[in-house]
């Protein structure tokens, strides 16, 4: 691996990697002790969407320094530094969000994938910890939706020494998704990943995987999940990476999970980013989905875009992000 690579995967795998034997304490004791010393404590985001009611809380961000090539690739570095700071974005650093959605309905309490968990440092993790501080208990969660099976979706599902942290949920994942991870040799010739990125990336998703695997259930991309859930294939980022819509009394949301991770995707979706393991898919499909949901004035959620990750994909001469407005800091009625 180049030094490049071995500093960019060390970003990506959290700066303070702690070995398992120090992070043995108790769950529910090593995630409250973590909230309060570190203050990553915060309010959850309370949306009534029709009579519908979710909740988006943070498990904290993943900072990426020197963001190219993970970035755009491609690009020339004084281009793409150009259009940084035109986002006001001065300093060569991108931080993404991990923003999760919680729905709450009369029988259910779904978890649309679980964040990173401890496994990888101290600035992810935060799921359980403002779960809890919301009222929800980790064993009243009936089912987690995993949208793909990277790290920062999955992680959160089990604690470093193993430990399911939800014990009472169920977990839906796409057939796609879950038969390319488990597969002897998942296809990563269309990937921009090195050998070593592709293997630990590999080993951990394997590793989660097998640990929940008896309480799996598989659907397929445009099932209509909880009699809530319209779900849909956006594969690039992962050939089982599911997108969905929840609709309630005309109006709607669509949770876009990764087609992009940062505003300056969606007004360079063509720069594409080497997380998309089929890279010139990832493209196609953000470009598409762009476009879909500019014209159809569709209100957006996203895994990573800035907390919390609400808002419309609108267009002049390129895409742009449009976060909403609202004006009380821990309930939206849309
Ligand atoms: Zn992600």
């Amino acid at each position: 691996m180049n030094r490049r690579k071995a500093i960019k995967l060390s970003i990506l795998a959290g700066s303070t990697m702690v070995s398992p034997a120090l992070m043995s304490s108790t769950l529910n004791h090593n995630v409250m002790k973590k909230g309060k010393e570190n203050g990553t404590k915060c309010e959850n985001l309370k949306i009534n969407l029709g009579n519908i009611c979710f909740y988006i809380f943070s498990d904290g961000y993943l900072t990426l320094n020197k963001p190219q090539p993970t970035f755009a690739p491609a690009i020339p570095p004084a281009q793409f530094m150009d259009e940084m700071e035109k986002s006001h974005l001065t300093k060569n650093i991108i931080n993404f969000a991990i923003n999760i959605m919680l729905i709450k309905t009369q029988e259910k309490t779904i978890l649309i994938d679980a964040g990173m968990g401890n496994h990888f440092g101290d600035k992810q993790g935060w799921l359980l910890n403002n779960i809890e501080n919301a009222g929800f208990s980790r064993n009243s969660i009936t089912d987690i939706l995993i949208t793909h099976a990277h790290r920062d979706h999955i992680g959160g599902l089990i604690t470093n020494d193993g430990t399911i942290v939800y014990p009472n949920a169920k977990y839906h994942i796409a057939k796609e998704e879950y038969d390319f991870w488990m597969s002897d040799n998942p296809d990563f010739s269309k990937s921009k990943l090195t050998f070593e990125q592709k293997n630990t990336t590999i080993d951990f998703t394997k590793k989660v995987l097998n640990r929940i695997k008896e309480k799996i259930v598989l659907f397929h991309p445009g099932d209509f999940l909880f009699s809530l859930v319209q779900t849909e294939l956006a594969a690039g980022h992962t050939p089982g990476h599911t997108i969905f819509t929840i609709s309630s009394e005309g109006k709607s949301i669509k949770n876009v999970v990764d087609v992009f991770h940062s505003p300056l995707l969606i007004s360079n979706p063509e720069w594409g980013i080497e997380f998309d393991i089929d890279f010139e898919q990832g493209i196609h499909t953000r470009t598409q989905i762009l476009e879909d949901c500019y014209i159809n004035k569709q209100l957006v959620m996203s895994s990573h875009l800035p907390w919390p990750g609400l808002g419309y994909i609108d267009k002049r001469d390129k895409y742009y992000w449009s976060p909403i407005y609202y004006y009380t800091p821990t309930e939206i009625n849309l």
